[in-house]
């Protein structure tokens, strides 16, 4: 799920003129919505879609996850925060007013930890003590999987496509029933996916399924011609770095598109980078988008069509796992990115200007400041307002790190030993943490703390701003409370007994 290094200098101009001429934009320009994490306020969703559309996004691959309002026997399935059935209905019409295509996506082979956690559920995993697969064999499994498929199905009755999933699906063909088959897991994998598929197309014979491509890597390559997948669904193929021939080599290519006329690719503009990052790495995404645009150019064969272009944007690694950047900061990286995969082969200046314009920008040194998050203050966009406050936490953090290094992991006079018998002298203590500044960056950060938890309200709900505040604030404030309890305590002690009692 990495990203690479950078290959190359920031300094050389954006990208060479020679690069992409052969490159035609996809027909869907989707951008990723991943709402296992994060979920923005319905306000925000509605917001972007104007600058979406207007940077050449045409579509939406909406990752419900948890946040779909499920009903009847697995409304359990649903977050209590879930979206409403209005909610999403409004927001279905905006998207049809703008021009863009909504793609549902749900997850129904692998990351399935958001109902194979329930414990009404437990029972239909692949592994007993692991959420993550479900188990293909138990017949229970098809019911809950067709139960959630219908039930989207019905809310977003003008869809053409629907993606389910399939990525990641590490444990297969592992359970006393799956083994009992006597097959292997390549056939468990295909036969799951295509039962599924003939489900969706026995009600919906017009509606194309998508998966993600990951699991067909580890098959020999020319195994996929004979697995007939290509009547069932339509590949995305995803790579979030540079090397794209040495994540998925030719000969492999030369398979997905011997068997597949209609492909998707995907790259990402936020949550590739690090688990737990705060801001996305622009220039990362970016030379992401444009290996994979010199590769289209270079390599898809006129037989072929690129039907879609997906800007993934991940919330979090899985159900789990922590969050990772939020939706507003990275819509920079979106529209950088979205303008550039969509459109024939323009000079910088050209995306630059479309950017500052539907940003509302006035960058002097465009570029760089984009790749940066420089100077969003000169923009004026929805969630603009947060990536300064971002910038500013990056700084706090280091701050607050060297700060309990120097006063703690390397400070002589108050160790865990020093701390643990009251064998302080106070007056060392009060040089060191006055030297440091310690009060005035405490009052600081606590200040900054409420403010950016305060200025989350407008695009988050109580639930997710506690469990991101939780995630990337606080144990930094536990670090500061943790100083000033233990300097305040040393203050009281003038005398001493010997020092092994
Ligand atoms: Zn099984």
């Amino acid at each position: 799920m990495y990203l690479t290094k950078l290959p190359r200098d920031y300094n050389e101009p954006y990208y060479p003129q020679t690069y992409f001429k052969n490159y035609n934009p996809a027909p869907l320009r989707v951008v990723h919505l991943d709402l296992k994490g994060a979920p923005p306020k319905m306000s925000y969703l509605k917001e972007i879609l104007p600058i979406i559309s207007a940077s050449g996004g045409n579509a939406l691959l909406i990752e419900y996850e948890d946040m779909f309002p499920y009903e009847g026997l697995i409304r359990n399935v649903s977050a209590v925060k879930a979206y409403s059935r209005n909610q999403i209905n409004e927001f279905l019409s905006l998207c049809d007013y703008y021009g863009i295509e909504v793609i549902p996506l749900v997850q129904t082979f692998g990351h399935m930890e958001f109902v194979l956690k329930l414990q009404e559920f437990q029972h239909l995993r692949e592994l007993n003590d692991n959420p993550q697969e479900i188990c293909p064999s138990n017949s229970d499994s098809l019911k809950i999987i067709s139960e959630m498929l219908s039930q989207v199905l019905a809310l977003h009755k003008k869809i053409k496509r629907i993606h389910i999933g399939c990525d990641e699906v590490f444990n297969l063909n592992v359970c006393a029933n799956c083994m009992k088959l006597n097959t292997n897991s390549r056939d468990v994998f295909l036969d799951h996916i295509k039962t599924i598929s003939r489900g969706i197309k026995s009600t919906h014979p017009k509606i194309t399924v998508l998966i993600w491509d990951d699991m067909l890597r580890s098959w020999p390559a020319s195994y996929i011609d004979s697995t007939n997948l290509n009547k069932y669904v339509e590949p995305v193929i995803w790579i979030y770095g540079t090397e794209i021939k040495k994540l998925i080599p030719l000969s492999y290519w030369y398979w997905y598109f011997k068997h597949f006329q209609n492909i998707w690719i995907a790259g990402a503009f936020k949550g590739a980078t690090n688990e737990m990052a705060i801001l996305p790495n622009v220039s990362l995404h970016f030379e992401n988008q444009k290996s994979w645009l010199k590769f289209i150019s270079k390599h898809v064969k006129p037989q072929n069509t690129v039907v879609g272009y997906v800007l993934t944007g991940w919330s979090r690694y899985d159900h789990f796992a922590s969050l990772c950047e939020l939706l507003p900061t990275a819509i920079p990286s979106l529209i950088l990115n979205l303008l550039f995969i969509s459109s024939t082969f323009k000079q910088q200046e050209d995306v630059m200007l479309s950017y500052n314009e539907i940003l509302k920008c006035n960058l002097k040194n465009s570029f760089h400041d984009i790749i940066q998050l420089k100077n969003t203050e000169y923009c004026s966009f929805p969630g603009q307002e947060l990536i300064p406050l971002m910038l500013k936490l990056i700084n706090y953090r280091s701050e607050i790190k060297i700060l309990f290094e120097r006063l703690y992991e390397t400070n002589s006079w108050m160790t865990s030993f020093h701390l643990k018998r009251f064998y302080i002298n106070p007056i060392k203590l009060k040089l060191l943490f006055s030297k440091n500044q310690f009060y005035k960056i405490l009052k600081n950060f606590s200040q900054f703390s409420s403010e950016i938890e305060l200025k989350l309200k407008k695009y988050y709900d109580k639930e997710t701003i506690e469990e991101w505040f939780q995630e990337h604030v606080e144990f930094y404030l536990n670090k500061l409370e943790f100083l000033r309890e233990s300097f305040e305590k040393s203050l009281y002690r003038n005398t001493w007994q010997h020092k092994k009692i």
